[in-house]
């Protein structure tokens, strides 16, 4: 597997755009987080390590790393979109706490598996999925 670096430099490449440091931080400051960061948090890790990079550049080289395929946006209906890393990643989907925001990481293979038999039903060869489920957590129903 192309590193995370190479793949971006590629795809920049191809978008006739250039790998520079503060894209290279960015992109290593994203892989370094855990979990799901909206622009917002990410440029708070990123300005404690170059404080000259601005909201606007975060924001920019997020979406070229979701174009690249590096990171996945993801919508869990609060307004705001959150990223994280997918390349070379196994897949799963989430569990949404509409009152706390919680997420919660899932896999189920009967789901996986269904999902392959009906788009197959229907002719369509699977590409990816994303499935959200919203509801309250255990927490918030206490
Ligand atoms: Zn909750
Ligand atoms: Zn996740």
């Amino acid at each position: 597997m192309k590193a995370p670096q190479d793949v971006f430099t590629e795809y920049l490449a191809n978008e006739n755009l250039k790998m520079t440091p503060q894209r290279r931080l960015i992109l290593d400051t994203m892989l370094k987080q855990e979990g799901h960061l909206s622009s917002e948090e990410l440029y708070v890790y990123v300005k404690k390590r170059d404080s000259s990079i601005g909201q606007a550049t975060v924001y920019r080289t997020l979406k070229l790393l979701s174009d690249s395929g590096l990171v996945e946006p993801l919508d869990f209906a609060d307004g705001v979109t959150r990223y994280e890393p997918s390349y070379g990643k196994d897949h799963h989907d989430h569990l949404i706490c509409e009152r706390c925001g919680k997420n919660i990481e899932i896999l189920d293979d009967t789901i996986e598996r269904r999902q392959e038999e009906l788009a197959a039903e229907h002719g369509f060869t699977l590409l990816k999925h994303k499935m959200y489920l919203y509801g309250i957590c255990a927490d918030c129903r206490k």
